[in-house]
């Protein structure tokens, strides 16, 4: 059996308020009440389904969820299985819908129109904009990738062509607020305007709902969206797909898709916005006696690099135009080559020998030392007198 809409359960309308809300649990409570419904078989059945639309539509986060994808929002798992890109799921509970869904995508509507919750016409009718947050490897985003997301997502009802109403015909305009959306009413000395209770603000009703989106104009589907992503995004960068968010209530607009990058970190390179950087560790006999290091580069490349002798730690070369792309064009960055030059273990007899005899003929190998030794030394001197 279909369940029945939430707020049709309460005798609401959906934009009804949280006092509205309230109100109309406990007349249902009180009217539905088993004790007094002892000659009504059904009444403890319906009892129970206005306490659990009452626990839903009370909650604004469950509200705000159930709104937007009616009781799919609380149904388990999202359908689609396979490879799921951005860390869909990730352990929420089952039945929890809402809560995995908001790893993933998030209702921008705060963000992104400007916050607050006045709902005129426009507002109530016009689809969520939704966020999707796409982890991309490095080498991703230095090429740049096309992905295929799966969006979970309402979309417009086939049934009823978007309108909300059964065999598609057209909804009528609301008697309440003659179409406005909006309700005045009297409160002591001031004249206050409500959304409208009857239509939910969008000025229309339906006598007839859609039996397949239950008058929403819009039913719960997985979409699949194939993206491109230029070359050279990174951790932050925002891509807005306008009219791919969320479908509108009866026909109105669809909201957008924003898809957030994210890049995540190399085992290599790292990134500084569009320079790379990258420890090349050296062997000591290599530094001191210069030679060529093989790197390698983010498109999956080597470069030969040049060691010159008497190279020290910390010794930076720059590979140009060997770092990221601009994302807005420009020119490329650079990579930049820091030494690491590594000190000999396990040695072997021959190898102890050989450095021993190294030492023995060492004059004036270690600058550095030497300057830092004199340097100690008229410091304790400096501290005896
Ligand atoms: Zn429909
Ligand atoms: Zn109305």
């Amino acid at each position: 059996m279909a369940k029945r809409d939430y707020y049709e359960v309460l005798g609401l309308s959906k934009g009804a308020s949280a006092d509205d809300i309230k109100k109309a649990y406990r007349k249902k409570a009180k009217e539905l009440h088993p004790d007094r419904n002892a000659d009504n078989p059904d009444s403890e059945r319906q009892f129970k389904e206005a306490g659990e639309a009452y626990d839903v539509l009370k909650d604004p986060d469950k509200k705000a969820a159930y709104d937007r994808f009616g009781h799919a929002a609380f149904e388990g798992g999202m359908g689609g299985g396979g490879a799921r890109p951005g860390g869909f799921g990730g352990g929420a509970g089952q039945g929890d819908f809402a809560s995995a869904f908001s790893d993933v995508f998030d209702d921008l509507f705060g963000d992104f129109m400007g916050g607050g919750r006045g709902g005129g016409r426009q507002r109530a009718a016009r689809g969520a904009d939704l966020r999707y947050n796409l982890r991309v490897t490095l080498e991703e985003a230095y090429a740049g990738l096309q992905k295929t997301i799966k969006v979970p997502s309402a979309v417009p009802c086939d049934a009823c062509e978007g309108s909300g109403a059964e065999g598609g015909a057209q909804p009528s305009t609301c008697p309440t607020c003659s179409g406005m959306g909006k309700v005045r009413a009297q409160q002591g000395f001031f004249t206050v305007e409500r959304t409208c209770p009857t239509c939910g603000g969008l000025g229309q009703i339906i006598k007839n709902p859609c039996k397949s989106c239950q008058g929403q104009g819009r039913v719960q589907k997985d979409r699949a969206l194939s993206v491109n992503i230029p070359a050279g995004v990174e951790t932050g960068t925002r891509i807005r797909l306008a009219g791919e968010g969320e479908a509108g209530m009866r026909g109105g607009p669809s909201g957008d898709l924003y898809i957030f990058i994210e890049v995540a970190k190399h085992e290599l390179f790292e990134r500084e916005e569009t320079n790379l950087f990258c420890r090349v560790p050296v062997s000591m006999t290599k530094a001191a006696l210069g030679g060529d290091i093989e790197v390698p580069t983010i498109d999956g490349g080597r470069s030969r690099v040049k060691i010159p002798p008497g190279s020290q730690s910390g010794r930076q070369m720059r590979l140009r135009g060997k770092g990221m792309p601009a994302l807005r064009g420009g020119a490329p960055g650079d990579m930049f080559i820091e030494m690491a030059v590594e000190t000999p273990v396990n040695l072997t007899a021959r190898q102890t020998e050989l450095l021993r005899e190294f030492e023995a003929l060492s004059e004036d190998n270690s600058p550095e030392s030497k300057s830092f030794f004199s340097s100690v030394r008229s410091f304790w001197d400096s501290m005896k007198s």
